[in-house]
């Protein structure tokens, strides 16, 4: 039986959150000084995402994302990957990844089944990256997105949060250097997930998303698995833009995901409040009859939509912590 909610949208596509910690600091994320983390303790045991993925799959789990925090600091990784690679059904397993530790890791996720990549970078200009996430990584980023291409990787997409501060100028220099290497760009608007995020404020994409339209001569397009964005093709296929525009033009009626964090806590909506704990109900010996029927009362309370415009405040916890 598929999961199916209250909206009729069916729920295919697990978010696995496999830490809250992280090695950068993005200032739209995670704060500097932030020290709200879970304790290794009431971290999901690989076995148990492992059986909780199981469960889901009963219902037509295809595809997986593993996301954090980042979530190369999880030891182990591989072998996560490697558990979930075997379970019926799954057929897309990716990683969300700041791409810091990508060139020590991509061989042995390759070998244990990753099949994609999403890396965030905002910019590629050396002082302004180090600007936005307190670290000065990029060179350690782009040795790591090599090492993917060479590793044969395909159908990388790279993460631009489009910032108040964001120019035409590095725009250009990303949609150059995405091009060249194949990779898919990804615009997104900055969402009020903590207050950090919230006071760096966000800029509608539409206008820019018109302007590069024109500017690159480039067509509305699909791309397959390409989740919650409009994309824009170059006319021999080889360059594709998409934008993420949750505040402009939200893509709710569509949503087919829920997410897991690290704790267990299954969050039906990134912007609502709406979860089940099922570290809890596991760790107190639920069977695994009982997990699936908790898996079904929360999948009927997924909420309709999320109100980041209308409630902007409402999210104190920042996307780290949820997965994004
Ligand atoms: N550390 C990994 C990374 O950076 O890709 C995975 C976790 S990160 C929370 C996942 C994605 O969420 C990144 O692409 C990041 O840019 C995005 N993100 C974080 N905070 C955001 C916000 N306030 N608005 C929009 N996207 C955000
Ligand atoms: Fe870390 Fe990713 Fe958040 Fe940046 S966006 S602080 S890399 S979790």
């Amino acid at each position: 039986m598929p999961l199916i909610d209250n909206f009729g949208r069916q729920i295919d596509y697990l978010r696995i959150s496999v830490t809250d910690r992280c090695d950068l600091r993005c200032s739209y994320c995670m704060p500097e000084g932030f020290t709200d983390y879970e304790t290794p303790k009431d971290w999901l045991r690989f076995t148990e995402i492992a059986r909780l993925v199981r469960i889901f799959s009963r219902h037509g789990l295809k595809r997986i994302r593993l996301t954090g925090g980042e979530p190369l600091l999880r030891a182990g990784l591989p072998e996560l990957v490697g558990m979930l690679a075997k379970i019926d059904g799954i057929t897309d397993i990716a990683l969300s990844t700041n791409g810091t530790q990508l060139s020590k890791h991509a061989k042995a996720l390759k070998a244990a089944g990753l099949t994609r990549f999403n890396v965030s970078l905002d910019t590629l200009d050396a002082a302004r990256f180090a600007r936005i996430a307190k670290r000065d990584a990029l060179s350690n980023v782009l040795a790591g997105l090599d090492q993917i291409s060479a590793e044969g990787f395909k159908s990388t997409k790279i993460n631009m949060v489009w910032l108040n501060e964001s120019t035409w100028a590095e725009l250009e220099a990303m949609i150059a250097y995405c091009r060249e290497r194949g990779f898919i760009l990804r615009l997104i608007e900055n969402m009020p997930m903590g207050e950090a995020a919230r006071q760096m404020g966000s800029s509608s994409l539409q206008p820019l998303i018109t302007k590069i339209k024109n500017r690159f001569a480039l067509l509305d397009g699909v791309i397959p698995g390409g989740g919650p964005a409009r994309y824009l093709v170059s006319s021999d296929q080889r360059f594709s833009i998409g934008f993420i525009t949750p505040l402009s033009q939200h893509f709710c009626a569509t949503c087919n995901r829920v997410r897991l964090t690290v704790e267990g806590s299954l969050h039906l909506c990134l912007g609502q409040e709406h979860r089940l704990d099922f570290r809890e109900l596991m760790r107190s010996g639920a069977t695994d009859d009982e997990l699936d029927a908790a898996l079904l009362l929360g999948i009927a309370r997924k909420p309709e939509r999320h109100e980041f415009n209308e409630r902007p405040a409402m999210l104190i916890r920042p996307m780290s912590k949820t997965g994004g």
